[in-house]
């Protein structure tokens, strides 16, 4: 069995330009295993906190600090690694390691471990379960906390390939609408200047109503049918709309706002106009019971918790005290350590839930989330759209469908 020989941190840069942590694990004094912590924009509430006192430098002295605990681990073990690290820093958020090294180290050392036994991360984690390919969720429209002023309030529209066969034919396609919806951009808006948001998203200077409409065309255009070749889905992110001062969610690019009931509403009314198949954080964090009545009223459609859940397990018992959700997005970072997540996955498939492993909207070139949606029988993988380290994730299901280790597309319908 691998064990940890050394370990290594760094500051590097994600795919805004900011400073986050890299962590080399080697096992057996040979297998170097890497990982870099990606980092979120719209941030849950109950999430990890990324970095002690917000410093990055500070999350690597505090490493250095204690590097012996982990010499002579079990690098293949998450759960013994999570015991190293609960070790030095105990607080439920990660206050004092912080959840991006917390994430680094846990990830690094799976990943070193596998190249020690020679195995893809994927078959490591599986516990001998079948692999599917997760449907690529691509955000081909957005706004929000992703893009700057005049895009739209929502922060992802998304598109789901949902007929493709494999998942080369389902990258295909996202990509096809990704383009044909760029050429509908520029008709509406001369100044288009094809500006892409964090995940590549286009960001245009469009409504929401005008997005929705522009990328449900956008599909039509390419000659696809909405519901058996391709389907739309949102991410509103909604925690970042609302405003607990005044109980509103506030759609301040469109200058309007809505209560509690409008939101419910509205929410309800694009899920049957556009035949939404997925929707995210519908309503802020906070608001399981709102949550559930959308789950209730919209039962064709994945009604997903990302900052309501947080890749928590104690939130998703909560959450499913009330019904609240139909989907989790599982986000490692969100939960600190691999270990952590996998708790999360095993508890979404207990309630049912069906698990959407993600990125965050800071990334590095990295792919150990492909083998994560993989291991934890993801029904699909929000990888952004296009952009070197979106497509990274992307490329690496290519990659293990060609190994072998995948067989068929994941079944959306159980
Ligand atoms: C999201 O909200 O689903 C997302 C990926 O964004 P971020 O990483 O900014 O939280
Ligand atoms: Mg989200």
């Amino acid at each position: 069995m691998p064990l940890i020989t050394t370990l290594k941190s760094r500051i590097v840069y994600n795919s805004r330009g900011n400073q986050t942590v890299e962590v080399d694990i080697i096992t057996d004094d040979r297998y170097i295993g890497r990982a870099c912590a990606p980092s979120g924009a719209s941030v849950g509430k109950h999430e990890a906190q990324s970095f002690p006192q917000n410093e990055p430098l500070r999350a690597i002295q505090v490493l250095n600090s204690h590097l012996g605990k982990f010499i002579g681990a079990e690098a293949s073990d998450p759960k013994a690694i999570f015991e190293i690290i609960k070790n030095i820093d105990s607080t439920p958020s990660y206050n004092i390691i912080g959840g991006s090294m917390a994430y680094a180290l846990s990830i690094a050392a799976v990943d070193s471990a596998s190249k020690a036994l020679g195995i893809p991360l994927a078959n490591l984690l599986r516990n001998n379960k079948p692999c599917k390919s997760p449907f690529p969720l691509g955000n081909f429209l957005g706004g929000g906390a992703h893009a700057g002023p005049g895009t739209p309030d929502i922060q992802e529209i998304l598109v789901c390939p949902i007929g493709a066969a494999d998942i080369k034919q389902a990258l295909e396609m996202n990509f096809y609408v990704h383009r044909e919806l760029r050429k509908l951009l520029e008709n509406e808006d001369k100044s288009f200047t094809n500006g892409r948001g964090d995940e590549g998203a286009w960001a245009p200077r469009v409504n929401n109503d005008k997005a929705l409409e522009l990328a449900e065309r956008s599909i039509k255009n390419s000659g696809f049918e909405i519901g058996s070749d391709l389907a739309l889905g949102i991410d509103f992110a909604a925690s970042s709309l609302w405003n607990g001062d005044n109980q509103r969610y506030e759609y301040r690019r469109q200058e309007m706002s809505r209560d509690t009931d409008e939101q419910i509403e509205f929410v309800n009314s694009l899920v049957q106009r556009y035949n939404l198949i997925y929707i995210e954080d519908p309503v802020h964090e906070e608001d399981f019971e709102s949550m559930a009545e959308i789950t209730r009223r919209n039962q064709k459609c994945i009604v997903t918790g990302d900052d309501m859940l947080v890749t928590n397990k104690e939130r998703v018992i909560e959450a499913s005290k009330y019904g609240a959700c139909s989907g989790a997005i599982l986000k490692v970072n969100q939960a600190g350590t691999l270990y952590e997540a996998l708790l999360f996955s095993e508890e979404c498939k207990r309630k049912n839930l069906k698990i959407i492993t993600s990125h965050r909207s800071g990334e590095s070139v990295d792919s150990h989330i492909s083998h994560i949606a993989v291991a934890t029988q993801s029904k699909m993988i929000k990888s952004g759209i296009v952009g070197g380290e979106r497509v990274a994730k992307l490329n690496e299901l290519l990659r293990l469908t060609e190994y072998g280790l995948i067989d068929g597309m994941a079944d959306l319908s159980s």
